[in-house]
């Protein structure tokens, strides 16, 4: 298995077969062993730097209805929320002190937020802090809304397609929704110009190895620049409560494939993770990840956006929640740097 990690390390690829094998393996050698191998890519193009982008959480309304989702609409104990331009203004302002070079305006699908909104206060951003990137993540929306939102001036937008599988595609999501329209809007993005974030939950419910394969195969036909993966976590309120949650060593273990498939991604280390494991971003980050996203949304809505149960860093202040990652982060070895953080390739 160890030859495995090595032909992955050399080639950046390997057989179905040899994926299935190697994600599959609990042994812990093999584990340290892309561990090393993961870091050791991470370092050869991204040095120890870890990026922020500071994730401010506009809107926990949603039009759908994703079955593993706290803010789904069916949730009627869901709080719901919309931050107003001025809060999202504050949230800039407070993570540009701070040092965050990029700006995440991420929410449910919220017809509030129409072009004409997201526009006017993409350019606000942007006319105020030239040197940061603003990055979108609304979920899925015309061709034609994503034009007008980059000729405003966003750089990047993060759309997770969750999973490649078209059947399990079906079973986390209701009828309406369609994996193909998802992949569509993801190439739909590319072809504009964004700098584009995809991504998949681990263990999620009837997920397969095969299908985490499949997942891997997509991203190559995609070439993302940013691959965000979580482990799936239940939240109370939704009809996966009962699931069991992904595990900490499976999303390890694809950390550490993700970085040796594509050496130059951009990779983060999630909150998901850092729930599952008190030290979950540490490992994270050993494991060939090199982006943070720490929330700057205000205080009082962050509860609120509860997408699944026992979110951490929900109680502290942006400048808080930085010095603890900061600690977090020198401890694990690496260096937090005040940059836009984009992909180099
Ligand atoms: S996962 Fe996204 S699209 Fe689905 S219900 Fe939650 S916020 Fe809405």
């Amino acid at each position: 298995m160890l030859s495995l990690v090595e032909k992955l390390y050399e080639t950046h690829d390997l057989t179905d077969e040899e994926l299935i094998n190697l994600i599959k393996s609990e042994d812990s050698e093999v584990s340290e062993f892309l561990r090393e191998k993961a870091d050791e890519t991470r370092q050869k193009y991204y040095g120890k730097k870890v990026f922020l982008r500071g994730l401010i959480e506009i809107s926990s309304f949603c039009k759908n209805n994703c079955l593993y989702c706290g803010i789904r609409r069916d949730n009627k104990n869901a709080e719901r929320y919309r931050l107003s331009r001025e809060d999202i203004l504050s949230c800039c302002e407070n993570g540009y002190e701070l040092g965050f070079r990029t700006f995440v305006m991420q929410g449910g699908e919220d017809a509030y937020y129409n072009d004409e909104f997201m526009c006017g206060i993409i350019r606000e951003i942007k006319n105020k802090y030239p040197d940061c990137a603003v990055t979108l993540s609304l979920g899925e929306r015309s061709n034609q809304s994503y034009k007008r939102m980059k000729e405003a001036g966003a750089d990047r937008y993060l759309l997770r397609h969750e999973t490649a599988d078209v059947e399990l595609y079906k079973k986390l999501h209701p009828n309406n929704m369609s994996l193909e329209n998802r992949k569509k809007c993801l190439f739909n993005l590319k072809k504009l110009g964004y700098q584009v974030g995809a991504g998949f939950m681990v263990g999620a419910p009837f997920q397969t190895v095969e299908n985490l394969v499949s997942d891997l195969r997509f991203m190559q036909h995609l070439q993302p620049q940013m691959i965000g993966i979580g482990p799936f976590i239940p939240h109370h309120d939704t009809p996966f409560k009962d699931e069991k949650q992904g595990t900490l060593e499976l999303t390890l273990r694809l950390l550490g494939i993700i970085r040796l498939m594509f050496p130059k991604i951009l990779l983060p280390a999630t909150t998901a993770l850092g729930t599952i494991s008190p030290t979950g971003r540490e490992m994270g980050l050993k494991t060939g990840c090199n982006v943070i996203m720490p929330n700057l949304s205000p205080v009082k809505f962050r509860k609120k956006y509860e997408l699944y149960d026992n979110k951490i860093c929900t109680g502290e202040e942006a400048a808080e929640c930085k010095g603890c990652l900061q600690r977090r982060v020198q401890s694990a070895g690496y260096e937090i740097v005040s940059e836009k953080g984009d992909c180099i390739y």
